[in-house]
């Protein structure tokens, strides 16, 4: 699947938005793995049903319906089978994202589905470190980690998350966060496993409202304590809600292509970033799990460029809020942001 949401009038724009630094805070490991990436980790694992040329597996990402997304998405999580499979993905979606001039990224890693799948905890956790301080020393793209609970899995999954994330707290890990359905997957439930996390010092970052309405976002602040909303897509619904996000500057991670893909939101056009901006919502752009979406944070960026009206300015001011929503250290926003200026004033 390919996504071509640049008019031919944007290509400088299109220019501008590659060659930016950029920081992404929403984008889950395993949902990175390119095609390129699924090519190598298949020729791994020949008796796979996954196929390892690169060229049969455009037709095999181009997705039916969500159904089939789901299908292809299980199929990518069984190709990881060792540490070595895990540092692979790691290191090669750093070098996606490099490619990019994604500088930094908190990626949502979900150790439960390897743990379950037999690989140890400690292995696991090594395999992702050893990658990431690769990443930083040969691409120069800085990751961070977002360790989450996979809803569906329920609650053994958010104490096996939980007890990974606060007593093996590799490194590279910042936040905690909750993906999966949010259908029939109550938000509270997870309270006690957030304590947890936040007592330890990690960040919560939970999704919500994507797929339901601010109820929902309205349980992630209060009971999950959450200083960014994943997604957050439904928060239009509720002045009081959006009002409040803004008073309080918690920001949204938005998935534009994502949320189609999804059908959380019917077309491009009536995605309610615009609403989110003009309420003074903090408002980040994201790509959730990009080669899945036929997407990534590039085209994103000129899709949002497009919905919000913004020029080259205005993107990098959109680049700007990833940086000050993220959870570097002080040191590390200004830096970054320093960067984005430099490329902005280069340019202008
Ligand atoms: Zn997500």
């Amino acid at each position: 699947m390919t996504t071509s949401s640049v008019p031919a009038g944007d290509q400088d724009l299109a220019a501008f938005i590659a060659g930016l630094p950029k920081a992404e805070l929403h984008v889950h490991h395993v949902g990175s793995a390119s095609p390129r990436i699924v090519a190598e980790l298949a020729a791994r694992h020949p008796d796979s049903k996954v196929p390892a040329d690169p060229e049969v597996l455009a037709d095999y990402f181009t997705f039916r319906d969500f159904a089939h997304f789901i299908e292809v998405y299980l199929s990518v999580v069984d190709l990881i089978r060792t540490p070595e499979d895990v540092r692979l993905l790691t290191y090669e979606v750093a070098r996606d994202m490099a490619r990019q001039n994604i500088r930094y990224a908190e990626l949502t890693i979900t150790p439960y589905s390897s743990v379950r799948r037999g690989i140890p905890a400690e292995a696991f956790l090594e395999a992702i470190e050893d990658a990431r301080k690769a990443a930083e020393a040969e691409l120069g793209t800085v990751l961070r980690w977002c360790f989450d609970i996979p809803g569906e899995a329920g609650l053994e999954s958010a104490a096996v998350t939980c007890d990974i994330a606060v007593d093996q707290a590799p490194e590279g890990l910042v936040s905690f966060g909750l993906g999966g359905p949010e259908i029939g997957v109550p938000r509270p439930q997870f309270k006690p496993y957030f304590d947890r996390a936040r007592a330890a010092g990690l960040h919560s970052v939970p999704h919500a409202g994507e797929t339901t309405g601010p109820q929902t976002i309205w349980d992630a602040l209060t009971e999950l304590g959450a200083e960014r909303i994943g997604h957050g897509t439904s928060a239009v619904q509720d002045p009081r809600l959006l009002a409040h996000l803004a008073e309080h500057r918690i920001p949204l991670e938005v998935c534009p292509t994502s949320n189609i893909a999804t059908r959380a939101v019917a077309t491009l056009d009536e995605h309610p970033v615009k609403e989110m901006v003009a309420a003074g919502v903090l408002v980040t752009v994201n790509s959730d799990d990009p080669p899945m979406f036929g997407t990534d944070l590039n085209t994103e960026y000129a899709v949002t460029a497009r919905l919000l009206g913004l020029d080259a300015a205005g993107v990098a001011a959109l680049a700007k809020n990833a940086v000050t929503a993220s959870f570097l250290d002080e040191a590390g926003k200004s830096r970054l942001a320093a960067e984005i200026d430099a490329y902005t004033a280069a340019r202008s």
